[in-house]
């Protein structure tokens, strides 16, 4: 699987407008972050940040080939973006899909009463496994905010989890996520500082992710209150292994 991380930034961009700390006045290209969104094996996209087009655009991606949309949870952040993707042009496949959970898609049409199209919804059911381009994919709940809110889950050779925003993982809910090959998690604050009650930090993400052993684990979704690219590096270097590492936008893994 090819996971092409398009941006990974938490709810607002770095550098924030105006702003004169050190990660915003930050010269090097990993401090830049758009909105979270990643694109596997160049088709399926997960997320419709805000940023979208911009993302598709810089990173020259052949949306021509996008086949499929996935969403995490019905937040500005992850969705506001899906108005420009209903302009897609000289698709390979004419209906992409919009796979979502029946919750998602009910928040998406709060934002999004506009048609579809090209789009064809396709729900489905937390926990269900369905396959889509030879990938096994599912959704189940985690904890992040009131609204729901979904992991995904894509197996293929080796197994990729998407966690961008969660505050916690049910014990009940470990077991699907343990020894995958990449797991990627929430990166808004570092410890306790910045923190929202919606979001787990780095440090405790470190501490899942010894739980359940995957060969890698990225963070993303990386907020303010948080460190440079390369300060953020060292630290989950240090304290998780040499397997953790910090995503940045257009990071792309093979795995
Ligand atoms: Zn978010
Ligand atoms: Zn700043």
């Amino acid at each position: 699987m090819k996971i092409l991380f398009l941006g990974t930034s938490a709810g607002w961009p770095l550098p924030r407008l105006g702003c004169d700390c050190q990660i915003c006045q930050s010269k090097a290209p990993q401090d830049r972050r758009l909105r979270p969104a990643v694109l596997i094996n160049n088709s399926i996209l997960i997320d419709a940040p805000p940023d979208i087009y911009h993302q598709l655009t810089n990173l020259e991606v052949d949306t021509t080939k996008i086949n499929a949309l996935l969403i995490t949870h019905a937040h500005p952040d992850h969705i506001h973006g899906f108005y420009d993707l209903t302009h897609l042009y000289n698709r390979q496949i004419k209906e992409p899909k919009l796979i979502v959970p029946l919750e998602v898609f009910n928040g998406l049409r709060r934002f999004h009463p506009l048609p579809l199209k090209p789009f064809k919804p396709e729900i489905v059911r937390p926990k269900t496994v369905i396959e889509h381009e030879k990938i096994k994919i599912s959704f189940f709940p985690i904890k992040h905010s009131r609204i729901p809110c979904y992991g995904i889950k894509m197996k293929a050779d080796r197994i990729f989890v998407y966690l961008p925003d969660i505050v916690r993982l049910p014990r009940s809910k470990r077991k699907q996520v343990r020894d995958v090959h990449l797991l990627v998690l929430d990166g808004s604050s570092l410890g306790k500082r910045g923190q929202t009650r919606i979001h787990q930090s780095i440090k405790e993400g470190i501490r899942l992710a010894k739980d359940l052993k995957p060969k890698l684990c990225y963070f993303t979704h990386i907020g303010h209150i948080t460190g440079t690219h390369q300060e953020l590096e060292k630290f989950v270097q240090k304290e998780g292994g040499r397997n953790f590492h910090i995503a940045y936008d257009g990071l792309e893994l093979e795995i």
